[in-house]
């Protein structure tokens, strides 16, 4: 089944990346439901355990003629081979500690403490160097370079380390970072997302493993821990209470991000929020046009590194900075829709196919807040009145018209009600309302010019 796998991937993704990424993929154990490969570094299988898991599962599935799943190891591991388990072991008891302390080449150290909990995995792409630095992050960037490069932690004033931020905006990005260097320094360390915490140390509790979870907690360098608030239940807040505790006061390093200010967690324990408030706090901001550029720019470069012949005009860079707005994951979308098109049409990229492939993460101008009290000004300009005629109780025709435009501009412009609408406009009742609203919906549709001068003031408070 495996030589069809390898020839199916072969024809799915070409023979450059193949080689790249699929070619060294041993077979090391197969059984009905499940498959164990074996990769030669810890590079290669953090790569395809998260991009192309999924892929050899849906071809093998394909060949196989039923769902199986797959583990990934390092080659050199295989010498202790454990039969597999027939059921899939959650995640969180994975045997892996990520430890810098070895050579890339060789198998993690299995002690007997690790198995109680696995790191969450690292992709080798979110380093520092692809980290773009701008105004928004700079500090953050900082705090995050001193703690992955100092071996100490003299500088307690970094200890914890809390960096906050909205979606998107690069805390796991920095996390990672962190992690890979340090990993790479021969630190011991450990990034889980606090999920992943939670998850781990339930488990641990029903397993009855609760030692080996603390132990292998506390055998670490540095702690890194992402996306705090989805650290869920009193017990494991606690549990995280005392390992941020123990690392702390053992001078061990703890990195952590969340989406809020600590104090916004409101959450979390007491005593978690006052012992991350005792490190330090930073926050990265939003991702300005500038540095969303730079942030294509670097992408850009990466794609080419991979992809030949690829390239993307600064021009069409440009227009996705301006339009996709909202974060770094936009971005990615952004971009990643601008490699598929030419990947998938030969054709070179340009601003129309930016256009239309990334309609939908464009946001959408926000139509402008229209005020009542504008609404009245206007049309009582227009219709040559004055803004008191059209709030009084007066009854003329050259008033009375005027006035119905403007409650029915009132209630097609803005979202305020039948009866806010009558008291605004001079402490009517809402059926006056209702009455103008329908009387002008009527003659706008049979009276070409008074559909036109309604159209004229729109555009008008518009403007
Ligand atoms: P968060 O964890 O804050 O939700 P991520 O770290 O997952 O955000 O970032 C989302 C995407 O945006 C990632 O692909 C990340 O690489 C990218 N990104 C965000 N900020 C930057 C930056 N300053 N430089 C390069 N890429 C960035
Ligand atoms: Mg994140």
């Amino acid at each position: 089944v495996w030589e069809r796998v390898r020839r199916r991937l072969r024809a799915e993704f070409g023979e450059d990346v193949f080689n790249s990424w699929f070619k060294s993929i041993e077979i090391d154990h197969a059984a009905d439901d499940a498959v164990r490969l074996s990769v030669p570094t810890r590079f290669l299988k953090s790569w395809i355990d998260n991009h192309y898991r999924d892929r050899i599962i849906a071809r093998w599935s394909e060949e196989a003629a039923q769902p199986i799943r797959i583990d990934m190891m390092v080659r050199s591991a295989v010498t202790n081979r454990v039969p597999l388990k027939p059921k899939a072991a959650p995640e969180s008891v994975r045997p892996i500690i990520q430890s810098g302390a070895r050579t890339p080449d060789q198998a993690p150290v299995i002690n007997g403490h690790s198995d109680a909990l696995g790191g969450s995995p690292l992709d080798p792409r979110l380093t520092f160097d692809s980290f773009v630095q701008g105004r928004s992050n700079t500090l953050a960037r900082a705090a995050a370079l001193q703690v992955a490069q100092s071996r100490t932690t003299d500088s307690v004033l970094f200890n914890p380390l809390y960096i906050h931020a909205g979606v998107g905006l690069g805390k796991t990005h920095l996390l990672q970072a962190i992690a890979g260097t340090a990993q790479a320094a021969g630190r011991r360390i450990l990034y889980l997302t606090a999920e992943k915490f939670t998850f781990g140390f339930v488990a641990s509790l029903k397993n009855q493993t609760a030692i080996a979870f603390k132990e292998a907690l506390r055998n670490i360098d540095l702690l890194i821990i992402d996306d705090l608030q989805f650290l869920q239940g009193k017990q494991t807040q606690a549990e995280f209470c005392h390992t941020l505790n123990a690392l702390i006061d053992a001078g061990r390093q703890v990195v952590v991000a969340g989406d809020r200010p600590p104090s916004d967690l409101e959450n979390l324990d007491e005593r978690v929020r006052s012992r991350l408030a005792g490190g330090l706090t930073v926050e990265i901001g939003g991702l300005d046009e500038n540095l969303r550029l730079d942030i294509l720019k670097q992408k850009l470069n990466q794609a080419r590194a991979q992809h030949q012949g690829f390239d993307v005009p600064l021009a069409v860079l440009g227009y996705v900075a301006k339009h996709v707005t909202q974060n770094g994951r936009d971005l990615d979308g952004a971009f990643n829709r601008l490699l598929a098109s030419n990947r998938l049409t030969n054709q070179p990229v340009t601003i129309e196919m930016a256009e239309r492939s990334i309609r939908d993460l464009v946001r959408v101008a926000e139509p402008r807040r229209v005020k009542i009290e504008e609404i009245q000004k206007i049309v009582a300009q227009h219709y040559n009145v004055s803004r008191s005629d059209i709030l009084s109780s007066r009854r003329t025709a050259t008033v009375v018209r005027p006035r119905q435009i403007a409650m029915y501009l009132a209630k097609t412009m803005t979202l305020r009600s039948l009866p806010e609408i009558g008291r605004r406009f001079g402490g009517r009742d809402h059926t006056t309302v209702l009455h103008a609203v329908r009387k002008i919906e009527g003659l706008v549709g049979q009276d070409p010019a008074l559909n036109e001068e309604v159209e004229v003031l729109k555009r008008r408070l518009n403007d």
